[in-house]
């Protein structure tokens, strides 16, 4: 994007000047505060993408920068444009507006109630209608004009469409056409690059047969988009497709995990899900990746002061209406897997949906295994031994379940199926309980041992070893709000470190972070009485000593096996993420004892 364009750029919802953040499924670019309202709402609402520090395949960012500079925002905006509704008071929200409540209501009222949109979405049992406008959009693509596709798919037209009369879908003609834009517009609304027509033809061998080889490459990566995101996440590189690796497993090999009795029965019980249950605890996982690789750009980004005072960090995944409550619940349950929990999950995914696709027995072979994780020690933070935590123990709400969501007709089904408070589990499978179950094998005890050892070493006020009274005395807010600006100045510049790839900042980064966090919990009584004070201090403290740990592995060791330093970062970056996160909770604590 030229420095040129983007100084005419404003935020979509806002008219903020240049907007660092796109919503890919709804072709706007918008600025910081409203990205992280559109975070809030959930992906199922909007897909959001850091315009710099998040990599894109350069037809995906066209796709978004070409929908918004031919006015997209307007299909999201239509009755806004109206003189009269000028003359009515309605208006969108301005620069000088506040997050709460004003940017975010109007924000809900535009995607998510679609409160100005021309027409609203055809009704789910409004097949003729549905049908008319899949078949508009099966003939639209064929063209260039990106933004009426996106007005049909918004109304509801079906971007995985079987056409009787023609015997394929919108994605077929626009690959043959070679529009690779619109597939791109089309796969964000989850057409599948796969399906066949009636010859037992694909996009792929389309796009190909046309000679439109920069399409037919993409539409293989798009096909593998969910495995992909997800090696990507843990190793830093995705499968070679074009030499026909479609899959790497990352492994961690000393890990005592996968020799533990429960791991084992949780990969036996993960093998023995449907392809349907599978398939959905897949997708549970990507969209926990990307919440997670999100936070960390966000984290990255933001004036260290903006991020203690407003409430913009997503804690879980918000609550998706079209699932059911347990599936919503599960969902959140992901973000309470550490680090080394949440990596453990994806690779047993990650060989599952391998040992899917290709249609193999049951045991994996470990010669097929690709062993490139080979630093990883065992580690877990007091966090995941802290299940009570309140925070998280928050049930999925259903206050949203009676809105409608933007373009899924299946939404208002399974809505009114949450509205009726049907408790009845779609799943049988509980995706987070077997994996927490292994907080109690012996890899959890080790880590307690060490912890607790570091602990005793130094001034970290922890319940059981020392004889002081429980106090529920708590410092003055300001303190803990100027000690947690020193942590999260410091947790950025090694976020900026790590995406710069300067490893050896690492390590001075994460010790002035442990000193820091070292100076906050000293500001705390050796042994406070609420028992939220001490779980978040728990989370502080361990997470800035594995933090050093981690960045202690990018001094070079002679004897010592290849550092990857990719999984390094990223359990950096994770660790990082943790005592924001755990700071952000102490400064809301004591702000709110301290004005009771
Ligand atoms: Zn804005």
């Amino acid at each position: 994007m030229s420095k040129r364009q983007r100084s005419n750029e404003v935020c979509a919802d806002c008219s903020v000047p240049d907007p660092h953040w796109a919503s890919i499924n709804r072709g706007v670019l918008i600025c910081d505060e409203c990205c992280s309202v559109h975070r809030s709402l959930g992906r199922h609402l909007s897909q959001v993408r850091h315009l710099k520090h998040t990599p894109w395949p350069p037809t995906l960012l066209q796709m978004v920068q070409t929908l918004y500079n031919n006015g997209a925002n307007s299909i999201w905006e239509h009755s806004l444009l109206d003189p009269l509704s000028v003359m009515s008071g309605k208006r969108k929200a301005n620069p000088q507006d506040k997050v709460h409540p004003n940017k975010t209501d109007f924000i809900r009222a535009k995607y998510q109630m679609l409160a100005f949109v021309h027409r609203l979405p055809c009704r789910d049992d409004d097949s003729v209608t549905a049908k008319d406008l899949s078949k508009q959009l099966h003939s639209s693509v064929r063209t260039g004009n990106l933004e009426t596709c996106l007005r049909l798919l918004s109304l509801g037209a079906q971007a995985n469409f079987f056409n009787p009369e023609k015997g394929n879908t919108p994605l077929h003609v626009a690959a043959k056409a070679g529009q690779i834009l619109q597939a791109e517009l089309l796969a964000v609304y989850g057409a599948d690059p796969g399906t066949p027509d009636s010859n037992g033809k694909t996009p792929i061998d389309y796009a190909r047969k046309g000679g439109h080889l920069e399409l037919a490459d993409r539409l293989v990566e798009i096909q593998h988009e969910l495995t992909d995101r997800l090696a990507f996440y843990l190793c830093g590189r995705k499968p070679d497709h074009k030499n026909g690796q479609h899959y790497i497993i990352p492994q961690i090999a000393d890990s005592s995990l996968d020799v533990s009795e429960l791991a084992k029965a949780a990969k036996k019980k993960l093998q023995s899900l449907s392809n349907h249950l599978f398939e959905e605890l897949a997708m549970d996982v990507y969209d926990e990746v990307d919440r997670r690789e999100t936070d960390a750009v966000w984290l990255a980004t933001q004036n260290h002061s903006t991020l203690v005072t407003e409430t913009t960090v997503v804690p879980f995944l918000p609550v998706n209406p079209e699932y059911s409550s347990t599936r919503n619940q599960g969902r959140q349950k992901l973000a309470r897997f550490n680090a080394h929990e949440f990596a453990t999950l994806v690779i047993d995914i990650l060989s599952d949906a391998k040992r899917r696709q290709q249609g193999n027995s049951v045991s994996v072979s470990k010669e097929n295994v690709e062993l490139i994780l080979k630093s990883i020690t065992s580690q877990h933070s007091n966090e995941s031994q802290d299940n009570d935590q309140p925070d998280y123990d928050s049930v999925a709400s259903d206050e949203d379940a009676d809105l409608e969501s933007a373009s899924s007709k299946a939404n208002r089904k399974k809505a009114t199926k949450l509205e009726k408070q049907n408790s009845v589990p779609d799943s049988d499978y509980d995706n987070a309980v077997s994996y927490s179950d292994l907080d109690d094998t012996g890899s959890g005890r080790k880590g307690r041992q060490r912890s607790a050892g570091w602990q005793g070493e130094g001034s970290v006020p922890e319940t059981g070893d020392t004889d002081a009274d429980p106090s529920s005395v708590l410092p003055s807010t300001e303190d803990v709000i100027r000690k947690t600006e020193q942590i999260t100045k410091n947790i950025q510049e090694l976020l900026r470190a790590a995406q710069e790839n300067k490893h050896d900042s690492y390590l001075p980064c994460s010790e002035r972070i442990h000193v820091a966090v070292t100076e906050m919990a000293a500001l705390f009584p050796k042994k406070p009485r609420s028992e939220m004070v001490r779980t978040s201090l728990r989370l502080l403290t361990s997470s800035a000593y594995r933090l050093q740990s981690e960045c202690k592995k990018t001094i070079p060791v002679e004897s010592s096996a290849t550092t990857d330093i990719q999984l390094v970062t990223q359990q950096v970056i994770q660790c990082a993420y943790d005592i924001a996160k755990a700071a952000k909770q102490l400064v809301t604590i004591t702000t709110k004892e301290n004005n009771n």
